[in-house]
């Protein structure tokens, strides 16, 4: 299509690509390693049309288990890629890859926020798993409706009751069991809808001729009273439903689809479908399931940030018309370019047109934009609010948010914390060093808690971010995805040196060696902010009358700044400083810029070491799941490392112990939790807060530091 400029109304009418939005689901599958995510995943693909062949490489559940980079060269699609559109029953999925591996990263909170609705799937042998829970608090914090698919219904030890058990007490979700098994393990034939009141079989080769049948006899009074429970349930959230069953008349089927797409999309209850991907039972149902239960992006409210506003939360609205809002969420390497992923929240994408990247200020212009099939790819000239779409050769990193000219929108805040962990890493090979620096920048590009940096006098590349698994998770990921092997030396906990007292400061720089010389006066105040205040230094000034000519007052403040970054303490970065300037004075032929930067620079230093300056240590939010009787030893472990035990709370067999407990001292703890329960407890772990550290260890830190400087001993151990 040619594209005339200035013609943007004529190009709306003609968008070919485009579906109503109400017909389009963004919908996320995600589960614990090894449920059947991949299995399920291609099954959607096939019977949806969009690949001709289901593979039969993996050996029933309890085979090998193959690494899915080789699962999908063996199978030649692309099961993972980010986005993958199918179509079933007239409406767009587009199926969003939720990475399973990396917990706890920004990659994962990403792709959680761009869709609309997941599904959780369960292994029915297994019920719900440490990687559910944590799949499952992700989503609740981010609202996402979902519905559970309980697989692997073929396999011996099969009891999806048990599993709607662990949904209902171990995540808390009120679940609506919509279909009961024909049969389990090896007699696993299909499933009946309670719904239709049928039998369901799926015929053919590939399970792909779906079969309505009447239920079997013995199984006929099951069926009525799990229909009975199922319609009681709804009937809490609906009275018309309530009337009608107490009239005892027959329920209307689209009046149940219809509540149970309400309770869903108000996250009021999760419906719990069932069967078997490997042998194909189920599949079909699952996702007439997706489009009828889970929310459209219509359902959904959006908001943005306004940059331009102190980060005011603007509401988003889809109409083509209003300015677009897209988020970059997930960018890959193409041989032939970045292939950026976007959600449109809001306005229409145009081929052709320029939007300006909120976090640099800079326009680009959008050449190319693609929907993405199995293995495939259709250009498209333009693409509406709801969307997901991928946008060829654009620079950009994940989470940038691009806008048409006018707004400037972020959907990330951009207040990004601060690393708290750092460690040294090098390629075992130095022939490896190109695809090691190679991996480090796409990484820090995808996650902005991420850093890469050279340590100064050492030389070694040090990568740091929020936590020990964080950065196994990007170690692993460099050996796997980049083949090379590293090296890893001992995680450093970033601690940080804060002011614990106001001190009054009055410094004069002034040097007199022939030629011009150089003068500045300045004097104010140091004073601490209040702990975890968000920004780590301010400034203010006071400085009136022109004691201190304005234009050296950014001097100052730049001289200030200019010691943030390396404390006198210990090395460490400077927090929690307010900078007050009050007075001084200047020489008229002798001040200087850079007489004043250097004259702040002293006098800050000077200043903070009076201040009885303080370590503060990063504390991290601990839960740990474990079974009752390794609760005490779990407990005195935390004690032992300096944690907080904030509460313990009984779950069935299970204790959930939330604890307050130093980084410091958290190191290793995945090795040390499992072998004190033989393997049983999970645990989570987020950065939560920065807290002085107690006088003796402060001292303890200071030294290992100096000893480290003068080559003496190793800097603070890492294991307790
Ligand atoms: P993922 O790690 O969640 O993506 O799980 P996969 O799809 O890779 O499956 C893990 C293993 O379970 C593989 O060996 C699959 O063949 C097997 N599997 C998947 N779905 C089923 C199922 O419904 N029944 C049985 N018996 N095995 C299954």
């Amino acid at each position: 299509m040619a594209v005339i400029p200035g013609a943007k109304a004529l190009r709306d009418t003609d968008s070919m690509n485009a579906s109503p939005i109400s017909k389009l689901r963004n919908v996320g599958i995600s589960a614990h390693i090894d449920s059947g995510k991949t299995t399920l995943t291609e099954r959607i693909l096939f019977y949806a049309g969009r690949i001709h062949k289901i593979s039969e490489v993996k050996g029933g559940g309890d085979g090998a288990t193959m690494d899915h980079m080789e699962l999908e060269k063996e199978r030649g699609i692309t099961i993972t890629s980010a986005a993958t559109q199918v179509q079933w029953n007239d409406m767009d999925i587009n199926i969003i890859d939720t990475p399973g591996h990396v917990d706890f990263t920004v990659e994962v909170e990403r792709s959680l926020r761009v869709l609309d609705g997941a599904i959780l799937v369960l292994c029915g042998v297994a019920g719900v798993q440490s990687q559910s829970i944590t799949v499952d608090r992700q989503m609740k914090r981010y609202n996402v409706p979902r519905i559970c698919f309980i697989n692997k219904l073929d396999r011996g030890g099969a009891d999806p009751v048990n599993v709607i058990k662990g949904l209902e007490e171990k995540l808390d979700l009120t679940t609506i069991q919509l279909q009961l098994p024909i049969g389990l393990s090896n007699d696993h034939m299909g499933v009946i809808d309670l719904i239709k009141m049928k039998a369901v079989y799926f015929d053919g080769d590939n399970g792909e001729k779906v079969r309505y049948e009447d239920i079997p006899a013995d199984m006929v009074d099951d069926a009525k009273s799990a229909r009975t429970g199922m319609l009681d349930a709804l009937s809490l959230y609906d009275d018309e439903l309530l009337a009608i069953m107490l009239e005892e008349k027959p329920v209307p089927e689209d009046m149940i689809h219809d509540i149970i797409r309400r309770g869903t999309i108000s996250a009021q209850f999760t419906p719990v479908l069932m069967g078997s991907a490997y042998r194909n039972r189920g599949v079909q149902l699952l996702l007439d399931a997706m489009v009828r239960y889970l929310p459209s992006p219509l359902d959904r409210e959006m908001f943005a940030l306004d940059l331009d506003n102190e980060e005011a939360e603007i509401p988003l609205t889809s109409n083509p018309e209003t300015p677009l809002v897209a988020l970059a969420f997930k960018l890959v390497d193409e041989s032939f370019g970045q292939l950026t992923f976007m959600r449109i929240y809001q306005g229409k994408m145009i081929r052709g047109d320029r939007y300006n990247n909120s976090r640099t200020r800079k326009p680009a212009r959008f050449s190319r934009i693609v929907r993405m099939h199995a293995n495939d790819r259709e250009d498209m000239d333009s693409a509406s609010a709801g969307d997901i779409v991928a946008v060829v050769g654009l620079d950009c990193i994940s989470g940038d948010t691009f806008c048409s000219e006018g707004v400037n929108y972020t959907m990330e805040s951009m207040h990004i914390m601060d690393p708290v962990i750092s460690l040294a890493v090098s390629p075992t090979k130095t022939a490896d060093r190109d695809k090691f620096s190679k991996a480090l920048s796409r990484f820090s590009r995808e996650d902005p808690t991420f850093h890469v940096a050279t340590d100064a006098e050492t030389g070694d590349t040090l990568i740091s971010g929020m936590g020990e698994l964080h950065l196994d998770v990007y170690c692993e990921r460099i050996r796997r995805e980049y083949k090379v092997d590293v090296t890893v030396g001992q995680p450093k906990v970033s601690y940080r040196e804060s002011p614990s007292k106001s001190v009054e400061y009055n410094y004069k720089h002034k040097k007199q060696t022939g030629g011009s010389g150089q003068f500045a006066h300045i004097s104010g105040t140091l004073e601490p902010l209040p702990e975890n205040h968000e920004e780590p230094y301010e400034f203010e000034n006071k400085v009136f009358g022109g004691r201190i000519p304005s234009e050296y007052i950014p001097s100052v403040d730049k001289g200030f700044q200019s010691v943030l970054g390396k404390g006198p303490v210990a090395g460490f970065p400077i927090t929690g400083v307010k900078m007050i300037l009050e007075d001084g004075s200047s020489h008229a032929v002798d001040s200087s810029d850079m007489a004043f930067q250097i004259c702040a620079r002293d006098a800050f230093k000077e200043a903070f070491l009076a201040s009885k300056p303080v370590l503060l240590e990063p504390i991290m939010k601990v839960q740990v799941e474990c079974p009752i009787d390794f609760q005490g030893s779990i407990i005195g472990d935390l004690s032992a490392r300096r944690g907080l035990v904030m509460g313990t709370e009984n779950r069935g067999p299970l204790a959930i112990i939330d604890a307050e407990v130093p980084l410091a001292k958290m190191f290793g703890y995945a090795t040390d939790v499992r072998s004190m329960s033989q393997g049983k407890a999970t645990f989570t772990m987020e950065f939560m807060k920065y807290k002085r550290t107690p006088t003796s260890i402060q001292l303890e830190i200071i030294e290992a530091v100096r000893l480290a400087k003068t080559g003496k001993a190793a800097p603070p151990p890492a294991k307790k």
